[in-house]
C-alpha cells in the first residue's frame, strides 16, 4: 500500500510512500490541486490516485521535482487520460523525452538485486514526458492559490525544481534535501551543490516547512546543517584534486557514509577535469 496524506501546512497534504520513503506533495487550491512527484511505477501511481481522490476530486496539475523514476514513472497513470499539465525543469523534460530508455535502464540496474519484481515493473514503464518547463522560474496559479517553482542551480542533478507554496510557508525542496538518508551523488553537481542550498534558503523563514525527498518534512537548521556537510565535502574533493589524492581518500574524510562520498568525489573530480 502507498499510503495516505497528511496535512503539513494549510492545504498543503504529505504522503509518503513506504518502500524508498519518497515524499509526494498535495496542494489543495479553490476547484484545482497541484500534485509535487509520481512515485515508481504504474502500480504504485495507481494507488496514489486512490489516495489522492480521497482527499480531492478536483482536477490536478502536475510538478516533477526531477527525473529520477521514483520522481517521474507515474506520470502517464495520473496525467495521460484525461490529459493533464505535467511541469518539470527543462533539462529533466529533455530527459524524459529524448532518452527514456537510459532513465528505465539506470532504474532496473539500481533495483535489479534488492526489487526484482518492481525492477521489472519500470522496465516497461511507459514514460510520459512534460507538458510545460521552467528555464529559471515559474509562478502558477493553482485554483487561487499562487505556487512558485524554481531552479536553485545544478545539485542533485542538473535539473532539480523546488516548489515553493508561499502562502503556507511550504518548501519542497525534492532531492537537494534528504532525511531519509545521505544525499544521492550519482547525477549530482558536489561541487555546486553548496550553492543550490544557499540559493534555497534564501527563499526560508524561520518557520518553513521543508519537504526532502525522502523522509520527514525538516526545518531550515536541518538544510543548513546539510549545507555544511556538502560545504566540506567540496572543500575536500577541490583539495584532494589539487594535491592528486585517489577519490578514496576523499572518501574516508567526507562527512558521509563511504559509498555515497566515493560517488561524490567522483563526479566531483569529473566536474574539475570538465568531463561531467
Ligand atoms: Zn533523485
Amino acid at each position: 500500500m502507498t499510503g495516505r496524506f497528511v496535512e503539513v501546512a494549510d492545504r498543503v497534504l504529505v504522503l509518503r510512500e513506504p518502500l524508498f520513503a519518497v515524499n509526494v506533495t498535495l496542494v489543495l487550491g479553490d476547484g484545482e490541486a497541484l500534485l509535487v512527484d509520481t512515485l515508481s511505477s504504474a502500480g504504485q501511481a495507481t494507488e496514489l490516485a486512490t489516495a489522492v481522490r480521497a482527499v480531492t476530486g478536483d482536477p490536478l496539475t502536475l510538478v516533477n521535482t526531477h527525473h529520477h523514476f521514483d520522481h517521474c514513472f507515474g506520470n502517464a497513470t495520473l496525467a495521460a487520460d484525461p490529459p493533464r499539465p505535467v511541469w518539470a525543469h527543462e533539462l529533466a523534460a529533455a530527459a524524459m523525452r529524448d532518452d527514456p530508455d537510459r532513465l528505465r535502464r539506470e532504474a532496473y540496474a539500481e533495483l535489479r538485486a534488492e526489487q526484482p519484481e518492481l525492477a521489472a515493473e519500470l522496465a516497461d514503464t511507459v514514460l510520459l514526458p512534460p507538458t510545460d518547463t521552467v528555464h529559471v522560474e515559474a509562478t502558477l496559479d493553482v485554483g487561487g492559490r499562487a505556487v512558485v517553482l524554481r531552479h536553485p542551480g545544478r545539485g542533485h542533478t542538473d535539473a532539480d525544481l523546488v516548489v515553493q507554496v508561499p502562502d503556507a510557508d511550504v518548501l519542497v525542496a525534492g532531492d537537494l534535501v534528504e532525511q531519509a538518508g545521505p544525499p544521492a551523488f550519482e547525477d549530482s553537481y558536489p561541487l555546486q551543490w553548496p550553492d543550490a542550498l544557499a540559493e534555497l534558503l534564501r527563499w526560508t523563514t524561520p518557520t518553513t516547512v521543508v519537504i526532502p525527498g525522502h523522509g520527514e518534512p525538516v526545518d531550515p537548521e536541518f538544510v543548513r546543517a546539510q549545507h555544511a556537510q556538502l560545504v566540506e565535502l567540496a572543500w575536500l574533493i577541490r583539495a584532494g584534486h589539487t594535491g592528486s589524492a585517489p577519490p578514496e581518500r576523499i572518501a574516508a574524510e567526507a562527512p558521509f557514509p563511504a559509498r555515497p562520498a566515493l560517488i561524490a568525489a567522483r563526479r566531483g573530480y569529473a566536474e574539475l577535469d570538465g568531463t561531467a
